[in-house]
């Protein structure tokens, strides 16, 4: 028996050590990843209910190494948001974004771009002042950028994103709420924030599939009918998901059923497709 308890010890001990070695090396490549050009930007279409058109892009980050190849974000993005590694490389998005999708405005497509902020991010001292500079450098109008925020990143220091929201807005810059329903924001904060946009969180709208009821849902749109807010439908996978959203006047959706997330080549095919329409 005590020799059992050895090995499990020895075991435990290496399994820490692997661990510990393999956040070690994620990090170490991290840190050269942005001057090698290793982050590419992915972007998913909006989709306008009423008119089945494309009225906007998420843009969302992955990582390709030689070794880890093409990497999503959930492993990666919150170890640069804890080693802070996040406000360069969300500049990075930003200002690489902003410069693509305004080529496609100069070439007359109107369309707005998202772009998810992370906490560290959003809390930085000169956050407002680095997206004004941005905005300023590629000449992206304001008005077609919208910011998507969670609600616990909103409600950690509610004071200081009252502020931070209220000077965006004063750029003329758009606010989203990410992931909505699945957060703890009390409903007078909301009221308080300058928001522009709720997304319904993909749980609910997958909830729909598995013959679920969509309370939520209609709640969540009743609420942005409410405070006058535009609501996207997030994950919509299944026309049936598509019906029982327009059937209630969700203005606007985004999900496999639509598009994946591509890269920027089939993005401008996908635009010029949907233009000729
Ligand atoms: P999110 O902002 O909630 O983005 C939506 C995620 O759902 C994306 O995953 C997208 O690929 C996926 N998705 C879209 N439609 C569907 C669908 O119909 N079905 C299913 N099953 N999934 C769908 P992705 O790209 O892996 O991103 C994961 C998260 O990583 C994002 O969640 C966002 O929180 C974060 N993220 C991505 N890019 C950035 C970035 O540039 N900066 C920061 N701070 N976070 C980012
Ligand atoms: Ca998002
Ligand atoms: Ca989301
Ligand atoms: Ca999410």
């Amino acid at each position: 028996a005590s020799e059992l308890r050895t090995n499990s010890y020895c075991f435990y001990n290496e399994e820490m050590n692997s661990k510990a070695y393999e956040r070690i090396s994620l990090e170490n490549a991290l840190r050269t990843a942005l001057t090698k050009g290793e982050f590419v930007l992915f972007y998913q279409p909006k989709i306008l209910s009423e008119t089945d058109t494309i009225s906007g892009v998420e843009v969302l980050i992955r990582w390709r190494n030689e070794e880890r190849g093409l990497v999503p974000p959930g492993e990666f993005i919150p170890v640069v948001e804890e080693n802070g590694m996040i406000i360069e490389i969300g500049e990075w998005v930003l200002r690489t974004a902003c410069k693509q999708v305004k080529t496609w405005l100069d070439q007359g497509f109107e369309i707005s771009l998202s772009v998810n902020v992370s906490s560290r991010q959003f809390y930085e001292n000169c956050f407002v002042s680095r997206i004004e500079g941005i905005l300023l450098e590629t000449q992206f109008p304001a008005s077609l950028l919208t910011i998507e925020i969670t609600e616990s990143i909103a409600m950690k220091d509610i004071n200081h994103a009252i502020s931070c929201l209220e000077q965006l807005k004063g750029l003329n810059v758009q606010i989203s709420i990410d992931d909505f329903g699945t957060g703890y924001s009390s409903l007078s904060y909301l009221n308080q924030l300058p928001l522009s946009e709720l997304k319904i969180d993909r749980s609910f709208i997958e909830n729909l599939a598995n013959n679920g009821n969509g309370a939520i849902i209609d709640m969540i749109l009743a609420l942005g009918r409410t405070l006058n807010l535009n609501v996207v439908a997030e994950g919509v996978e299944t026309i049936e998901q598509k019906l029982y959203l327009k059937e209630r006047n969700c203005r606007e959706m985004q999900g496999f059923l639509f598009s994946k997330p591509i890269p920027i080549n089939e993005l401008e095919i996908l635009l010029k497709s949907f233009d000729r329409k």
